[in-house]
């Protein structure tokens, strides 16, 4: 306002320099932060220019040999300039809007994108991996118990093999849906690669996850898959499961699930369609 008051309110400069400002403010912040002293600006601002056109601050004190502002004295001119130039940034205010609306809908798609895994619509590796790793710091804060199972599905390459690539998708979409009605809404769960999946237990004991992990399996083995063609086959996943009564303070998700994959690998080496602790 000081910059305003020296080199005039009517000056491109200060048009730039205060609507770039609450613009810039927008990309980078919440609108609903940047709205408040945006409007206390504009209304600065107004007052400024009521002092102006009144006479009681003189227009443009720095410039006042400048050959473009001496019109400055004449309040009317001023007036008629702001009128004129209302259009403007009323114009580049609701582009600047629609184009940040699209923006942040844009971000939304590509978070969206970037923490789902589009097959079967559950969170991918990183994101879940995230959610567990958030999990694992509150079990070490509460030293509540964490369970944490890596699950494969039993031959899959047969699978693909024998019904085709499609039929694997179709089979890996409706495990999608089958695992979020065998869960909790607080248990983490996820794709994390082909056919694998992590389901981590908060808060769980190890009785209770042993019971988890064993519905989920047999949910799998006695639920055909239909296929879009009608056929319907059955599958099996395997699965490791690592229990943490309670996390020590420098165990890694890396741990657990080096641990979980271990487990695992003992289920498919005894015989798959089971559960190895
Ligand atoms: P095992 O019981 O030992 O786990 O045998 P497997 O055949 O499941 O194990 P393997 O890891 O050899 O094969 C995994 C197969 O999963 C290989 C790959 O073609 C298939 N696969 C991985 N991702 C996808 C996918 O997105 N869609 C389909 N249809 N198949 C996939
Ligand atoms: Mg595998
Ligand atoms: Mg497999």
């Amino acid at each position: 306002l000081a910059v305003g008051h020296m080199i005039g309110l009517y000056n491109p400069v200060l048009g730039v320099m205060l609507l770039g400002s609450g613009l810039t403010g927008t990309i980078l912040f919440d609108f609903r932060r940047i709205a408040g002293p945006f409007m206390l600006m504009v209304l600065m601002v107004m007052v400024l220019a009521w002092l102006t056109v009144n006479y009681y601050l003189e227009y443009a004190p720095l410039l006042r040999l400048d050959p473009v502002s001496k019109f400055h004295l004449s309040g009317i001119w001023i007036m008629l300039m702001m009128l004129v130039s209302a259009p403007f940034v009323i114009g580049v205010s609701l582009i600047t809007w629609l184009l940040l609306a699209r923006w942040h809908e844009r971000e939304d798609m590509v978070r969206l994108l970037s923490n789902t895994d589009m097959l079967t619509g559950l969170p991918n590796r990183r994101a879940l991996f995230m959610q567990i790793e958030h999990e694992m710091h509150r079990a070490k804060r509460t030293g509540e118990p964490l369970a944490l199972a890596m699950m494969d599905l039993d031959h899959f390459k047969q699978v693909n093999d024998t019904w085709g690539h499609a039929a694997g998708d179709t089979v890996l979409k409706q495990l999608g849906e089958l695992l979020p009605t065998l869960l909790r809404s607080v248990d983490l769960f996820g794709r994390v690669g082909g056919e694998e999946f992590v389901i981590a237990l908060p808060h769980t004991t190890a009785v209770a996850a042993s019971r988890v992990v064993e519905r989920c399996r047999s949910a799998i083995e006695t639920r055909p898959v239909l296929l879009d063609d009608g056929r319907s086959l059955s599958i099996s996943a395997s699965f490791g499961l690592c229990l943490a009564p309670k996390l020590k303070d420098d165990t890694t998700l890396q741990d657990l699930l080096e641990r979980a994959d271990r487990a695992l690998y003992r289920a498919k080496h005894n015989g798959r369609n089971r559960v190895e602790v």
